[in-house]
């Protein structure tokens, strides 16, 4: 499997073919059937792998957090709500929702660990997605996802080879 600091470059490199693997599936793929295979590609390369050594997401996206996560993140850390969403937080124009003001994220320790992991938000805990349903109509999000987490990277690599997917123009 790529490395998470080489996921970006292979990704950039096959930024074309993955646009049009997208496009192959939105035409051709059954919606249930794809997602029987995002969900066994999912759980086949998570369980073995050790985000610990990667933490990417931890990096590269700002966490958005609804209002119970704030009210419990707050209390985890002994805090008042304000002085959480002062310390830690931004509102995000797009949504006006609260999300994490700083990447890296400023929960991520040294060592690649989690400050906050029993009460992270499900925003952390459902990354990359991969596991959900209707990944038809996310084909685009995740794209983006494996520039950034080396196993969404290959289950995308794993897929085109199901589908018997070549590089060329459809
Ligand atoms: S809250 Fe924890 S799991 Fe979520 S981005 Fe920050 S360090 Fe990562
Ligand atoms: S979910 Fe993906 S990007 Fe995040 S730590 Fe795990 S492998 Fe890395």
């Amino acid at each position: 499997m790529v490395t998470p600091s080489e996921v970006k470059k292979a990704s950039k490199k096959l930024e074309n073919q993955n646009i049009k693997f997208r496009a192959f599936l939105k035409n051709r793929a059954d919606i249930d059937e794809l997602d029987a295979h995002f969900l066994k590609l999912h759980n086949e390369l998570f369980v073995p792998y050790d985000c610990g050594q990667c933490r990417n997401c931890c990096k590269e996206y700002n966490t958005s957090l609804g209002d119970d996560e704030i009210a419990a993140i707050s209390q985890f850390l002994g805090q008042t709500k304000d002085d959480f969403i002062n310390n830690y937080l931004r509102l995000n124009p797009m949504d006006g929702g609260y999300e994490t003001k700083e990447k890296p994220c400023c929960f991520l320790t040294g060592g690649g660990q989690c400050r906050i992991q029993e009460c992270r938000p499900n925003s952390c805990r459902d990354f990359p997605y991969t596991n959900q349903p209707e990944r038809l109509f996310s084909l685009l999000g995740i794209l983006g996802h494996a520039e950034v987490c080396p196993v969404v990277f290959e289950i995308l690599e794993r897929l085109k080879k199901i589908y018997h997917f070549r590089n060329r123009t459809y």
